[in-house]
């Protein structure tokens, strides 16, 4: 069977007494083992990092960018492969793998304006003979610890910022699909990254709390669900480091009686069911203003459901494959019964379905809640699968109070046809990326990407303009070359231009 390993030094290593089985969503056959790394393991990846980050500072930003060029052209020359790795571990359909690879790459494409993001801030004559600059220098050693959800992208989020910044990296993926995100670390080198400069252990809380309090660790990076990014943040924050950890979700649409409900049913259909659910960003709850609104789009939502393919991920022509494990299966059906004892009404129930040659995947159909009210656990908590509530509320700010009062703020939207309401939505909404009549506002690469509240724990949100700052330290100097007539006896008060 298959072992995966760490990527240390730029050696493939197996240390570790302790190993997980991957299994294959779709058919919950044995694929692989993956090596769960011990205390030491990673001591020995952070050891890796910190011996290389003195030389990988000091190359110029330009030669780090180039290497990025190559990157990109790796990761679109292997992207069939890497979709393959997606697909067989995290079970998404292949088209989603390859949407989520783009994602990915596009951050790299940011990533190659590399010298233009460096560049510092000069001001001239602040005083007499006096120049002071800003100039953005590295952290040292980062860490970043990723979800199973976007097992190639997230990844991409951190790392070749951090390291074009001139900083060096652990990544610690996630641990139930951790083959793309090695293998394409192995691209990295192949790439030109410097042994030790990145490495990846594969590994659990053992790996991660290394991380968390090992001196030598800058700063880390975080995605996945609320619960670990507060330990994160808290823990890492204890410890002196610098740390963004992003959280869970739970994404509101808000649906108002004059937008266009064909368009809405369809964009919702995509952001409540793709990928299974398991997006940060899906959409998991509709607020319907008024009951009319509400009925017509359940019916709309009722017919396309319909239609939907559920199968294997490796046929383009499924519109969802199975969740990423039977217990994630589980878990998700528990919500839905507790749902049904909570009294929603299930308009659509897709547990029990069986795809035929993938009897025994982890497959759910999708479903639909009708009349969810705030207080219900189905909707306070997040339940990362196909399942949709529809809340109901009398008028607009009503239903913005519901997604106002919600633990978390990841993405929110609104469909409407009214300027006025949406500008007044966007603008109020207390939610960090917003939607107009755009069902998944997930920020393009070169803006960054965060939500508020218990969504997002630290200041600096992920990628784009955000993450330069987050990956380098600012550095003010002032210089002074006096000139023979300039100099100037001892001065006791604090200077100033008066
Ligand atoms: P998770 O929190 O279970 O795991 C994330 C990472 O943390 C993994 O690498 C895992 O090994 C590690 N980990 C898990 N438990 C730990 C513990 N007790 N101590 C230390 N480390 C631990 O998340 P997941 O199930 O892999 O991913 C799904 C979650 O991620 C969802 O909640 C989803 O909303 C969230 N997510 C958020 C964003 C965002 O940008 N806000 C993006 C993607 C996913």
């Amino acid at each position: 069977m298959q072992t995966i390993g760490h990527l240390i030094n730029g050696e493939l290593v197996t240390d570790g007494e302790r190993f997980q089985e991957i299994v294959n969503p779709s058919t919950n056959e044995l694929e692989a083992q993956v090596s769960l790394a011990d205390r030491e393991t990673v001591e020995k990846a952070v050891a890796a990092a910190a011996d290389a980050y003195p030389a990988w500072r000091s190359v110029p930003p330009i030669k780090r960018m180039r290497i990025m060029f190559r990157l990109k052209d790796l990761l679109e020359e292997h992207a069939d492969k890497i979709c393959a790795l997606l697909t067989r571990e995290h079970g998404k359909v292949l088209n989603d793998a390859m949407g989520e690879l783009q994602r990915g790459i596009e951050n790299v494409e940011y990533v190659c304006a590399l010298p233009e993001l460096l560049k510092g801030e000069h001001s001239r004559d602040v005083g007499p003979a006096i120049d002071s600059w800003s100039e953005f220098q590295p952290l040292g050693v980062c860490a970043g610890i990723t979800p199973f959800n976007f097992p190639a992208m997230v990844p991409l989020w951190m790392w070749p910022m951090a390291v074009a910044c001139g900083n060096t990296f652990v990544l610690k993926p996630s641990e139930r699909d951790p083959s793309a995100a090695l293998y394409i670390a192995q691209l990295g080198l192949e790439a030109g990254i410097p042994p030790g400069v990145l490495n990846v252990v594969n590994g659990d809380k053992e790996a991660v709390d290394t991380l968390l309090t090992d001196r030598r660790v800058q700063a880390i990076s975080f995605v996945g669900s609320t619960p670990v990014a507060e330990y994160i943040y808290t823990t890492g924050t204890a410890s002196g480091k610098r740390v963004q950890a992003f959280g869970g979700a739970k994404n509101h649409a808000l649906v108002m009686p004059d937008a266009d409900l064909d368009n809405a049913a369809s964009a919702l259909m995509g952001a409540a069911y793709g990928s299974c659910g398991e997006r940060c960003m899906a959409i998991s709850v509709v607020v319907a203003v008024g009951d009319a609104t509400a009925d017509a789009l359940v019916e709309k939502l009722k017919a396309q459901i319909a239609g939907l393919k559920v199968g294997d991920g490796r046929d383009n022509t499924n519109d969802m494959g199975p969740l990423v494990t039977r217990p994630h299966l589980e878990k998700v059906t528990g919500y839905i019964a507790k749902g049904v004892e909570e009294g929603a009404e299930l308009v659509i129930d897709g547990r029990g379905l069986k795809v035929k040659g993938f009897e025994s995947g982890n497959y759910l159909g999708a479903c639909l809640f009708d009349k969810v009210k705030p207080g219900m656990v189905i909707h306070s908590e997040e339940i990362f699968g196909p399942v949709l509530c529809i809340m109901r509320a009398d008028t607009m700010q009503e239903a913005m109070q519901i997604i106002d009062d919600h633990e978390y703020g990841n993405g929110t939207c609104i469909f409407t046809r009214d300027g006025e309401a949406a500008r007044y939505f966007a603008d109020n909404i207390k939610i960090g990326m917003v939607g107009i009549n755009v069902p998944l506002p997930v920020p393009v690469a070169y803006h960054s990407f965060g939500g508020w509240k218990h969504s997002l724990f630290g200041d600096l949100h992920a990628y784009g303009p955000d993450s330069v700052r987050f990956y380098t330290k600012r550095k003010t100097i002032t210089q002074r070359w006096p000139a023979s007539d300039l100099r100037e006896g001892a001065q006791f008060s604090f200077p100033s231009n008066r």
